[in-house]
């Protein structure tokens, strides 16, 4: 069976991946002139830089097992034991936040009368379950206004670069809205996984020794010439039982030929977006699919000699709450203290892994998404500014970063936003209505690297079927 994969991100990787274990016939068609998607890591002057993601959390079966299977388990690098202190801005300083529900009792992060508040959640009614309702209002109802403002939003600009008030609950955390439905409570919830083995989420975050883009690049290498770089689609057709998918050859940039194959059964593991570029066959409305919005990002990575850093540095990173309006960024990884590089054993210094020279520290910080759209697009001197002048005064930078780094995503992260039920819908409609056709991303089953590569996992096995 031949089967064309649109887009090498995880999700397209992934499927072609499992497709050729089957013994299927794979060829994988990327518009970029590397695979990878938002995963990518290049070593910058001793500095190790990530385009997109910086971390995976294991305790995912499928991404566990694709791991294993693309020879990478030797490889995965666990995020440091300091890695577990989390820091929120409020009051235009970070402050530690809370690991677990026991910690809120003495978080200085809420006032007493929101932890007052937030003991009371047990009490609060589960909401109905046809209920669409936003992340803003769930929090608010549950926990409090200060839970949304210090706990929830910080927490949605770190994984969606999203707004609160738009995202559904249900749809962009579906685990948490679970906990509602099936214990009628957040914490006790949380309180029963703790005692049940079973349910407990057992993982712990990673990346590889050389970061995380030797994961879209084993899988790479495992597909050889089944993959074709600069190879963009711009047309698919049904001709029967078959599919005609054609698309340019780009060299540098530019259409240089055309190419058109036939196949059996097309994945489509591209971003939605991308659809309105892709002349389609006549079928169901794309319209709800359309509608979906990207949030942009931009990420810049800056290093600096670590005597140039007042504070400890001593955690994963900081997010920012969006009430803290005199501060722009969306938040900071402590990238060289999540994987500072030495290995355990021997507590050797490892240049190999390490993600900073020595003496040296690496910051990550993502600004933009849906609270401040504009500045993902940001000249890249004007981004530097606006992200040094706000790290200088939260993390008490003293000297001139000896490293930047920067890139934009202009449609980075998918908003499951109130309303996404339609779009799902839609999806499952399309596939309804064109046998062969398969679609795979972080549009679907959440927008984790673990969602995605389940996703891509997910449309190779209904494919085979
Ligand atoms: C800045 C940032 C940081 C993140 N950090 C983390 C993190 O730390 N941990 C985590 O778990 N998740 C993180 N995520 C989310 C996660 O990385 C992504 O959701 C996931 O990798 C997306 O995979 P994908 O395969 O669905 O899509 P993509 O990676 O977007 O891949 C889609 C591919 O399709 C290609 N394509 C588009 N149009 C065409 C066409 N016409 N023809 C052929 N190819 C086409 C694109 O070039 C692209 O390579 C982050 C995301 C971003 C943007």
């Amino acid at each position: 069976m031949r089967v064309a994969v649109i887009g090498a991100g995880i999700a397209g990787l992934t499927a072609a991946f499992r497709l050729r274990l089957a013994g299927a016939e794979p060829v994988v068609f990327e518009a970029q002139a590397r695979a990878g998607g938002v995963i990518g890591t290049e070593r910058i002057e001793g500095f190790l830089v990530e385009f997109g993601s910086t971390t995976i959390q294991t305790a995912n079966p499928v991404l566990d097992t694709l791991i294993r299977d693309a020879g990478l388990d030797m490889d995965l690098l666990p995020a440091s034991k300091t890695a577990r202190k989390r820091y929120i801005v409020r009051g235009g300083k970070p402050v530690a936040a809370p690991g677990s529900p026991a910690d809120l009792v003495t978080s200085p992060l809420f006032s007493a009368r929101a932890r007052r508040r937030a003991l009371r959640e047990p009490l609060i009614p589960r909401s109905r379950p046809t209920e669409e309702e936003s992340v803003a209002d769930f929090a608010r109802r549950r926990f409090g206004p200060e839970a949304l403002d210090y706990g929830m939003d910080p927490f949605v600009a770190g994984v969606y670069g999203g707004d609160p008030k738009r995202l559904a609950i249900r749809h962009a955390f579906p685990r948490i809205w679970r906990m509602e439905q099936e214990s009628g409570s957040i914490v006790r919830a949380l309180l029963r996984g703790r005692k049940d083995k079973k349910n407990r989420m057992a993982g712990g975050m990673f990346s590889f020794r050389k970061g995380l883009g030797q994961l879209p690049e084993a899988l790479s290498d495992a597909l050889g010439d089944r993959l074709r770089l600069s190879a963009p689609v711009r047309r698919i057709e049904r001709q029967g039982a078959r599919w005609i998918v054609s698309g340019d050859r780009l060299l540098a940039g530019h259409a240089q030929t055309t190419w058109s194959e036939p196949f059996d059964a097309v994945v489509y593991a591209a971003p939605l977006h991308a659809l309105a570029s892709i002349a389609l066959p006549e079928g169901p409305s794309l319209e709800p699919l359309s509608r979906v919005v990207y949030a942009p990002l931009a990420v810049t990575a800056m290093g600096f000699r670590r005597e140039h850093v007042g504070h400890p540095l001593d955690g994963f990173g900081m997010l920012v709450p969006s009430v803290e309006r005199s501060i722009r960024i969306l938040g900071t990884l402590f990238t060289s203290s999540i994987f500072p590089g030495r290995s355990s054993a021997s507590s050797m210094f490892q240049s190999d892994i390490a993600r900073a020279p020595a003496e040296h520290v690496l910051l990550t910080t993502m600004i933009g998404g849906m609270r401040n759209p504009a500045l993902a697009s940001l000249p890249e001197k004007e981004a530097y500014d606006l992200v040094l002048g706000d790290l200088r005064r939260l993390l008490n930078i003293s000297g001139e970063p000896v490293f930047r780094w920067h890139t934009a995503w202009e449609r980075a992260v998918p908003q499951y936003d109130i309303g996404y039920g339609d779009t799902l819908d839609a999806i499952d409609r399309l596939e309804a209505a064109w046998s062969g056709w398969f679609m795979a991303g972080n549009y679907r089953m959440g927008v984790s690297i673990g969602d995605a590569a389940k996703s891509g996992e997910e449309a190779a096995r209904r494919c085979l079927l």
